[in-house]
């Protein structure tokens, strides 16, 4: 082993979790469907914040959404993102800074990058976003197999394909998608199914409405392990509506802020309690291809993830030279709350989160002696 080798490898061995997290006891998952990470870490893209083909109101988006520094730019966009997670969490794939969240498998679409995300594996075997069931199995159900998660796993989607990703007819637990009714017997979902029963529908429901539906079950049942996917980020995209691919993310900031606020102020949840927060796939790079992804769109494979919780050290955002894949995901959902994900098929290692405080500067400056 070659003398900086070691180091790193002492250093990661005293830096990150020696054993389990010690306080995670529930976890929840939050996805935004094709949200690129130069939104996350640069804010609004201004060749395309100022182009009229994609802006309806350039001048307005500008105000909401524009300022010429980086940091204040993407604070705008995502506030609870850069004014508390930022704080309190970590925020992996700021390309700019060498640090990468990758989609392993080849397509860069949605179906496989969440069986990547729940089931660990980048699937060889493609399925174009179809209602297929998925072959393989997920750290969801592998949860809701344990007995202490035991019908304490709920999954909502915005996107009406989720069912058949998770396997609803035989993983065991609920996953509530698209404009699938609730049937609960509380006022609030007796309002949402009204709405649900009388909107126009299609594909993806309206993400407020499946939010509002998670909140609900999550503040009646308090479910240990669930998963909210929102759609609309990329269905605004693929219609070329930069405006409104803004405002749809900076509306996801805003329920991942309610969310948090009701889990620390909420004693069942409150200091054990981790968001997983990711995507499925990015998006093109250029001002040409922004609207599509896929194996054919550069940028596509380039994700980004967020961690906030008990036992998540407050580093921010992550600016050490790392590659970090989708299909590490899983694992690192059933590791936060103590479990070993297991499958029939191959799954990634878990992802090395920092748990102390600041030796990472140290790996940091040994490779960057310049620093
Ligand atoms: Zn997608």
């Amino acid at each position: 082993m070659k003398p900086l080798l070691a180091f790193t490898f002492f250093l990661c061995t005293v830096n990150c979790f020696a054993q389990q997290p010690q306080q995670t006891r529930n976890v929840f998952i939050i996805t935004t469907d094709g949200f690129r990470w130069q939104e996350i870490f640069q804010g609004a893209d201004s060749a395309l914040l100022s182009n009229p083909a994609f802006v309806l109101d350039t001048n307005l988006s500008k105000q909401m959404f524009w300022d010429s520094s980086i940091a204040l730019r993407r604070q705008k966009l995502m506030p609870f993102l850069w004014n508390v997670l930022s704080k309190q969490g970590q925020l992996y794939g700021n390309r700019s800074l060498d640090n990468k969240v990758n989609v392993k498998n080849f397509y860069k679409i949605s179906y496989p990058g969440y069986n990547e995300i729940f089931s660990g594996y980048a699937d060889i075997i493609p399925i174009f976003n179809k209602p297929v069931n998925n072959r393989n199995s997920n750290v969801l159900q592998y949860l809701n197999n344990q007995a202490n998660f035991k019908g304490k796993v709920v999954a909502f989607s915005s996107w009406n394909i989720m069912p058949y990703i998770l396997n609803e007819n035989h993983c065991g637990f609920s996953v509530n998608s698209g404009y699938e009714l609730l049937n609960d017997h509380d006022e609030l979902s007796g309002l949402i199914d009204t709405l649900q029963n009388t909107i126009p529908k299609n594909k993806t429901r309206n993400d407020q409405l499946t939010y509002l539906s998670a909140k609900n079950y999550v503040e009646q049942n308090h479910p240990k392990v669930m998963f909210l996917g929102l759609g609309e980020t990329d269905e605004f995209a693929h219609e070329g509506k930069y405006d409104m691919y803004l405002q749809k993310a900076a509306a996801v900031d805003k329920m991942i802020a309610d969310l948090w606020y009701f889990i620390q102020t909420d004693p069942f949840y409150k200091d054990n309690t981790t968001l997983v927060i990711t995507t499925d796939h990015g998006r093109g790079k250029s001002n040409k291809t922004w609207r599509t992804h896929g194996f054919w769109a550069k940028g596509s494979g380039d994700a980004w993830l967020a961690l906030i919780g008990p036992d998540i050290a407050h580093e921010g955002e992550m600016d050490n030279k790392q590659q970090i894949w989708q299909k590490q995901i899983a694992s690192t959902i059933a590791f936060l709350v103590g479990a070993n994900f297991t499958a029939k098929h191959p799954v990634a290692n878990h992802i090395d989160i920092p748990a102390g405080n600041k030796p990472r500067n140290i790996l940091l400056a040994a490779a960057h002696p310049k620093l």
